[in-house]
């Protein structure tokens, strides 16, 4: 970790913030990448610096993973995890929702007048002070501050649009950071570090029965509502790979005709272990969340999360925190539902009477 604050606020739209009461760290990213590679040497892993091409399967059942300059490496089983734009290596299942956009324009800067605690990360500040500087684009696209205090004088700041259908231009975002820092008095004084990010957001799954395996962005397993993986993805890398390590040490060549070896997908034991119909049915919870997020604008978006920090703290935190079951997300949505004002009642009941995530997300919990 490059970074622990003890606990982390949200800003909603006055100076009161709510405390989350949990810690929040930032990963040193040159530390993962040095430590990752780290155990790839150590456990024998051969690196090829190229880009694939293209993945087919041989006729004894083998796969050719064609990369740059027609070099290909034939192998028993692959796992694709390269990121979110992967359609061209993988199959996905049709039909699923749209791919929403989270944005971000962040700096890390040295700043006079810095209002934020150092012990407190901000997750999210929906205070708009950029109001009056910008007004036209503000509502339409809903943005909030996320900060990191790393000092009293050096702090990262990121104008983030949480979810949208489409992205949102960078130079809005940069526009309505600066401002924002502006009418909060917030002079900056040296700029050490300048990120852009776009995030894509739901869409479907892969294609579980294809052989290919994959993991990370290009397996889905980015948070659909929160735009999160890497948690995720470090917490189950080990298990994944220790499932994909049991199933090379079978020898399937043994006792099957090279017909049925061919067509007998040894890969399913990991998709069943990456992919859970449990975990199915949190994702489809997540993605009508999603749907629903896309419909609010600045002032919906507050509302939404003032009923979401009135939850009983364990359902909130569980939801940040990935923890809740299928069972408990129902308990949650109804829970907001009977806090929530008239007008986000109506908007709850049209969204589950009319959005397809909706139905989606009914039959995948039936599914046993
Ligand atoms: C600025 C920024 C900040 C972010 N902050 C957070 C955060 O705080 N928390 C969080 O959880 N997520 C965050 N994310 C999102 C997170 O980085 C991604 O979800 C995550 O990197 C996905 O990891 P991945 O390994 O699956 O894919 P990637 O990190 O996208 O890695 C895929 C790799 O595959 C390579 N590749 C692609 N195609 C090929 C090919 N054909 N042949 C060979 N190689 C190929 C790419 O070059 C890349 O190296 C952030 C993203 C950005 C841009």
């Amino acid at each position: 970790m490059e970074h622990v604050w003890p606990n982390t606020i949200v800003y909603l739209d006055d100076d009161k913030p709510i405390t989350i009461g949990r810690a929040y760290g930032r990963v040193d990213r040159r530390l993962l990448h040095e430590e990752l590679l780290k155990r790839c040497v150590e456990s024998g892993v051969m690196y090829l610096s190229s880009k694939v091409e293209s993945i087919v399967e041989a006729t004894d059942g083998h796969n050719l993973v064609a990369c740059e300059y027609e070099h290909v490496v034939p192998c028993r089983l692959v796992v694709v995890a390269s990121g979110a734009a992967s359609g061209k290596l993988l199959q996905y299942e049709v039909g699923g929702p749209r791919v929403a956009m989270q944005s971000a324009y962040g700096i890390e800067v040295e700043v006079e007048n810095n209002p934020y605690d150092p012990s407190m990360m901000v997750f999210m500040d929906y205070r708009d002070y950029a109001k009056e500087q910008v007004p036209c684009l503000g509502d339409q696209y809903p943005s909030f501050l996320y900060g990191m205090p790393m000092s009293s004088t050096r702090v990262f700041f990121e104008e983030t649009c949480l979810a949208l259908k489409e992205a949102m231009p960078m130079d809005f975002l940069k526009k309505k950071l600066m401002s924002r820092l502006l009418a909060m008095g917030i002079r900056i004084v040296k700029v050490y570090e300048e990120e852009w990010s776009y995030v894509p957001l739901g869409g479907s799954l892969p294609n579980m029965k294809q052989k290919n395996l994959t993991f990370g962005a290009a397996a889905s397993m980015v948070h659909p509502a929160t735009g999160y993986s890497i948690a995720r993805s470090l917490s189950e890398a080990p298990n994944y790979a220790s499932v994909i390590a049991k199933i090379l040490k079978r020898d399937y060549s043994k006792g099957f005709l090279t017909f049925e070896r061919n067509n007998w997908n040894m890969s399913i034991e990991a998709w069943n272990t990456l992919w859970p119909q449990e975990r199915k049915r949190q994702r489809s919870f997540f993605l009508l969340g999603l749907a629903l997020l896309l419909q609010l604008d600045t002032e919906g978006s507050r509302t939404f999360f003032r009923i979401f920090f009135r939850l009983p703290s364990w359902m909130w935190q569980g939801f940040l925190g990935s923890t809740l079951s299928s069972i408990d997300l129902v308990v949650f949505g109804f829970s907001m539902f009977v806090i929530a004002p008239m007008d986000m009642k109506m908007l709850l009941i049209r969204h589950l009477l009319k959005d397809p995530t909706a139905t989606t997300m009914i039959s995948t919990y039936l599914t046993i």
